[in-house]
């Protein structure tokens, strides 16, 4: 077996065992690796660089909306959880303690932040006096600890890493708008800068939140047909305001509770895109994530290599120099054949060839890692030929996620149609719901699928409950779920 060939068959394909080729790829792209602390897993350089990306991208919005970043600690104490009974109700089975520090047993536990509404809330009603302090609009960037029962490396961990934005406003309206604001900057964020079509919608009350009034999320499907939450913007009415004392002197005079909102999206991003986009052969990045967006491999015999990595050098300073994340592999102890196997593998966008017969015709050969298709192009032409197929490639990927979704998406009417659909072929499935939770749970018991949101546009409309038969008050995603 040639070393390509040997190199390649070492990821599981998808049909085979998709969890089991998601592990192979995320291991061998070397973006991650396992710790010795249970759920938590180490970040590599490459994998944390997709995150520094979507970190720059995600504060130039928050910026641009007028958000600031701030910091809060990450131990809390005890007692803040206490005090909103939802909220502590939901986290309290995923709390990790610190009981001792110093060598002396503390006075009140302190609870390894799961999310800081109860830390920023003490703060806030320190803050704000009057309207004149409102509206308070920080983000923070930060690790959180849940600790998970099942745990999936990126997308489920119990260490991870994320942006948790928390804002008081003087009316519920403004708090709403918001809300939602946010929102579509993450659906935006998501579908223009990783590629992947997500549908907006609330969360059922059994999905929501601890201590939300509305969650909303938006969900995006995998390549095996389930489920990722990618990001959520909550709405937590003044149930916050009250639990913490947060009060303003209103425009008339009156003391009123503020309304706040929190909203994040965490490393599950990684997961989530991966999972989308990836194949048979390994990750496939979209360009305006990817550590590295073009990869250069000169090729050719010996006699021309000194002239060929030469002229690779200058063109590789020109694209650099617009920008491009580029890098060269001129290795002469490895074959191009292998390294292409190794870049598309890495999931480059990219790849750049040069040759003695492309120097003399003044070209360079520019191959898609998604489509595998090749372009010859001007070398006089080369920033705007790479930046313009990068955008197409972006737009690849975004229609064919789209079109795979599109083709595991269907509507059912009963419970008994949705469970041999599940069966037949994982995916995403509309019904109508009565809005009782006993519906929703015997689904969630019977298929293994639960509610995913209640899409802002359904593709159709349902008028009874698959499961009851009664009216439908919502019509629902379902979906088995990561
Ligand atoms: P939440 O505060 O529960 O609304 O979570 C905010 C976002 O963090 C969710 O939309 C998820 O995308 C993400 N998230 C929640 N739990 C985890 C986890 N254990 N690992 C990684 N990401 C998570």
């Amino acid at each position: 077996m040639s070393k390509e060939k040997q190199f390649v068959t070492e990821i599981t394909p998808q049909q085979e065992d998709f969890s089991r080729w998601y592990i192979d790829v995320i291991k061998k792209a070397d973006l991650m690796d396992y710790s010795p602390v249970r759920g938590c897993i180490v970040f590599k350089p490459d994998g944390f660089e997709i995150w520094e990306h979507m970190q720059e991208e995600l504060n130039r919005r928050f910026k641009e909306t007028g958000h600031r970043n701030a910091y809060f600690p990450m131990f809390i104490p005890e007692s803040f959880f206490q005090k909103e009974k939802e909220h502590v109700e939901g986290f309290n089975p995923e709390l990790p303690w610190v009981t001792e520090a110093g060598g002396e047993k503390l006075e009140e536990r302190l609870a390894i932040r799961p999310t800081s509404e109860t830390m920023i809330g003490h703060m806030y009603s320190k803050w704000i006096q009057s309207y004149r302090d409102l509206p308070v609009l920080i983000n923070q960037w930060a690790n959180v600890v849940r600790w998970e029962k099942r745990t999936l490396p990126f997308l489920r961990t119990s260490e991870f890493l994320w942006q948790e934005g928390h804002t008081a406003h003087e009316t519920e309206e403004e708090a709403r708008q918001e809300t939602m604001q946010m929102l579509e900057i993450y659906r935006e964020f998501v579908e223009n800068f990783l590629a992947i079509p997500v549908i907006m919608g609330a969360k059922t009350p059994s999905e929501r939140f601890a201590g939300a009034v509305d969650t909303f999320s938006i969900e995006a499907m995998m390549k095996d047909g389930r489920a990722v939450q990618a990001g959520t913007s909550h709405y937590l009415g003044t149930k916050f305001a009250v639990a913490f004392d947060i009060k303003y002197l209103s425009r008339e005079n009156n003391l009123e509770y503020v309304h706040t909102t929190s909203w994040g999206v965490s490393t599950r991003l990684i997961g989530s895109m991966i999972m989308v986009h990836g194949d048979d052969r390994g990750l496939v990045l979209p360009p305006k994530v990817a550590p590295t967006q073009v990869i250069m491999i000169p090729i050719g015999p010996p006699k021309t290599r000194e002239q060929v990595i030469g002229r690779t050098d200058e063109l590789y300073k020109e694209l650099k120099q617009a920008g491009i994340r580029v890098r060269v592999d001129d290795r002469a102890d490895v074959s191009p054949g292998w390294k292409f196997n190794e870049y598309e593998m890495r999931g480059v966008p990219l790849r750049l060839e040069l040759g003695p017969r492309d120097m003399e015709n003044g070209v360079a050969v520019l191959v898609s890692r998604i489509s595998g298709e090749k372009r010859v192009v001007q070398q006089a032409n080369l920033v705007a030929e790479v930046e313009k197929m990068l955008q197409e490639i972006h737009d690849d990927m975004f229609a064919r996620a789209k079109q795979f979704r599109e083709e595991n998406f269907s509507f059912v009417d009963t419970l008994d149609e949705l469970k041999a659909s599940m069966e037949e072929k994982r995916g995403f499935y509309l019904a109508g719901w009565c809005g009782s939770a006993a519906c929703e749970q015997q689904v969630k018991e019977e298929t293994g699928a639960t509610s995913r949101n209640i899409p802002f546009e359904p593709q159709v409309k349902k008028d009874t409950c698959l499961c009851c038969g009664e009216k439908a008050e919502h019509t629902v995603v379902f979906a088995r779920a990561y």
